[in-house]
């Protein structure tokens, strides 16, 4: 399957998360186009390379037709090595799993990119799920996240659920399924997360949230509600349920006392990321309206930034400077690769052997976050900031 040409659903279980606490996204977005950023074509690419090696894995093609292809995958402007190492990490996991599955049941249903349908909770609803194994009385889920940006959790994931749903709805009638695994492997994170829930659980979540939230959503209806699923939305910029949540904070009563309870201060930081978040999309939203549409925002006008100078041509300095009589050492500065660079470049294994005694890591910055962060707590000391 072409992974970038995948059917989407308007009411798709990768935006479950959205469309579940803010059901009138899914109309209100339609009158903007779909558009896929970087991120998502990597994310394809990788997608696509994992279904090769897995489709040799599971004999479906020889040894000769995976040479074949990934010949011509390599060519791809996503590929090198530490995509393909991601994507080995992510086949392995996925092997593993596969021959536990033998291992324990004589028949087992080994599925890769299979459409699954859950339209009998959610209209049109469908989706692929990337691995679907069901074997003895289990049904398990894998999904391959490609980013690197956020670690996805596959706990309580709408999205890992309604692949789970859309699985047992298609074959559930076949297996006498129980329990319900899902996993969600992001290889360039190291992160592999799982969650697991009975049968009942998950129908009782489709019968009793889902069905009644996708109802909604699919009539436009329900109450809009911002929230972190609102980076994802595509009218996150002009919405203005997501506005006034943010400028609740703007609108907090300054008036009385003249300085800020304790309780108000914690309130501006725990607000602080989402509230930057939305004012940064209304200004790249703004931006890119007056940038490509011509549009003329009242009061505000752009104007070009200082420039940078640069060589015109980095052969005619070298020359020009040798012929002045300059030295090399004048001319060219030598660096060390920075050690994001040269771990990407050796792989993980043989960095840490090679180098690992050469590297230190100096204490991170210290910061004050929510107490839910994962992260320990420290113990200030006041000289800390002056050393
Ligand atoms: S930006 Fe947030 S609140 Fe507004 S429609 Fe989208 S999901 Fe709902």
């Amino acid at each position: 399957m072409n992974h970038s040409e995948r059917a989407h659903a308007s009411l798709s279980a990768s935006g479950a998360s959205r469309w579940l606490a803010c059901p009138p996204s899914v109309r209100l977005s339609e009158q903007y186009e779909e558009t896929t950023s970087v991120f998502a074509k990597e994310g394809t690419f990788m997608h696509e390379l994992s279904e090769l090696y897995l489709s040799h894995e599971l004999k479906h093609i020889t040894k000769a037709q995976l040479n074949k292809k990934l010949k011509q995958m390599k060519q791809n402007e996503f590929y090198n090595t530490e995509i393909e190492r991601a994507v080995k990490t992510y086949v392995d996991v996925v092997t593993e799993k596969m021959n536990e599955a033998r291992a324990s049941s004589k028949d087992p249903l080994i599925l890769i990119e299979e459409r699954v349908d859950f339209s009998p909770y959610v209209p049109d609803g469908f989706g692929t799920g990337d691995v679907i194994l069901i074997y003895g009385d289990r049904l398990e889920v894998i999904d391959l996240k490609g980013g690197k940006g956020v670690k996805v959790s596959a706990v309580e994931n709408p999205q890992m659920q309604l692949y789970a749903l859309g699985a047992l709805n298609n074959f559930g009638v076949l297996y006498d399924t129980q329990k319900i695994l899902m996993t969600i492997v992001q290889p360039r994170l190291d992160n592999i997360s799982t969650d697991e829930m009975q049968v009942e659980e998950l129908l009782e979540w489709a019968e009793n949230e889902v069905k009644p939230k996708a109802e909604l959503a699919f009539k436009g209806e329900g109450d809009f509600m911002a929230g972190e699923h609102c980076r994802f939305c595509k009218v996150k910029a002009t919405c203005r349920a997501r506005a006034e949540e943010n400028l609740k904070l703007a609108c907090m009563d300054f008036q009385k006392p003249p300085l800020l309870t304790d309780d108000e201060v914690v309130e501006v930081l725990t607000s602080i990321d989402q509230l930057l978040n939305w004012a940064k999309d209304v200004q790249e939203y703004a931006f890119a309206m007056a940038m490509n549409e011509n549009k003329q925002w009242p009061g505000m006008k752009l104007v070009e930034g200082r420039g940078s100078r640069k060589y015109s041509d980095e052969n005619a300095v070298v020359e020009a400077l040798t012929a002045a009589g300059y030295d090399r050492d004048v001319i060219y500065k030598k660096s060390l690769n920075t050690i994001t660079t040269l771990e990407k470049e050796l792989g993980k294994k043989a960095f840490q052997e090679l180098l690992g005694s050469l590297i230190t890591k100096a204490p991170g910055k210290i910061k004050l976050v929510p107490e839910e962060d994962k992260r320990p707590e420290i113990k200030a000391s006041p000289e800390a900031d002056f050393q």
